[in-house]
């Protein structure tokens, strides 16, 4: 059913199988999610021991994915989103965020990870908008050309290409600046990049240990400077406030405390092709 397969970078694509974790189930178990595996709770908890904050920081994350959907959906009115890397489904995904308010929206997830279409598929069954593909974003032109994404995605109208905790997972020879720079000039003026990372804390040792953990562990996992990630958004217009931890992207509530490693370990930003 789950061909296997072998990326562009001769890295496999994982199958279902159990025994190997997966960024995927990992995030998933940060999640408190029920779709991991013993593998994958090795790995989160060998991660959880070095930053004890992750679990708050995949919260973080979620809700940064919330507002910024919501954002572009409605301030930016585009309502075609590619979710790449899009984890599995979770509690708030980006579809049911982007019909609350643009209930004609389409959202195409994609991931790596065939578990993502397992799951995707049941709860995905009876909403018209929204389709789940298995795609490697290390092969761009692909992934472009695949027909459920051509089927639902009009790339002659401004589509929102979102990167949420997913190019922390490229090797930096996978060349995920160029990934992004591909999407970058394959999409309409107008469009919007939503990206989110680790990101090294040059004051805080457990994000290099962090990095090192994984590395060995999942494979990938890569923490990187503030300086490396801006180069990210290189053609692209950011939006206030720009790259920033992400609990102040934009906040429905104030941040009373933004010095912490939980509110620091990732940042992120919206920018929109101009
Ligand atoms: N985007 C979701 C979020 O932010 O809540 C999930 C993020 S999860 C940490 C990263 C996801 O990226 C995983 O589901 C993993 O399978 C996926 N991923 C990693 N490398 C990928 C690749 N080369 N192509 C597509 N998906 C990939």
């Amino acid at each position: 059913d789950f061909p296997m397969n072998t990326s562009p970078a001769g890295r496999e694509i994982p199958d279902l199988n159990t025994g190997v974790p997966t960024a995927a189930r990992v995030y998933d178990v940060m999640l408190n999610g029920k779709d991991n595996f013993e593998v994958d709770r090795e790995v989160a908890a060998g991660s959880l021991a070095i930053m004890p904050e992750l679990r708050e920081i995949a919260i973080y994350n979620r809700e940064i994915l919330h507002r910024a959907v919501r954002h572009i959906a409605t301030e930016g009115g585009v309502t075609q989103f590619l979710d790449l890397g899009s984890g599995l489904p979770t509690v708030r995904n980006t579809h049911e965020v982007a019909q609350e308010v643009a209930p004609d929206a389409r959202v195409v997830y994609v991931d790596i990870d065939p578990i993502v279409l397992a799951h995707g598929r049941a709860i995905l069954a009876d909403n018209p908008g929204t389709t789940v593909v298995t795609a490697d974003i290390r092969d761009p032109r692909t992934l472009l050309e695949h027909p459920e994404v051509t089927g639902l995605i009009d790339f002659e109208q401004p589509v929102c290409v979102m990167l949420c905790g997913i190019l922390h997972h490229l090797l930096d020879e996978e060349d995920p600046n160029g990934i992004v720079a591909m999407l970058r000039d394959n999409v309409p003026s107008g469009s919007y990049f939503f990206i989110t990372n680790f990101t090294r804390l040059s004051d805080e040792p457990s994000s290099l240990d962090l990095e090192e953990q994984l590395l060995e562990q999942l494979g990938t996992g890569r923490v990187r400077t503030p300086a490396e990630l801006v180069r990210q958004f290189d053609g692209l217009e950011l939006l206030c406030p720009g790259i920033v931890p992400l609990p102040l992207w934009r906040p429905d509530e104030p941040v009373l405390d933004a010095t912490t490693v939980a509110v620091r370990f990732m940042t992120g930003g919206v920018a929109r092709k101009p």
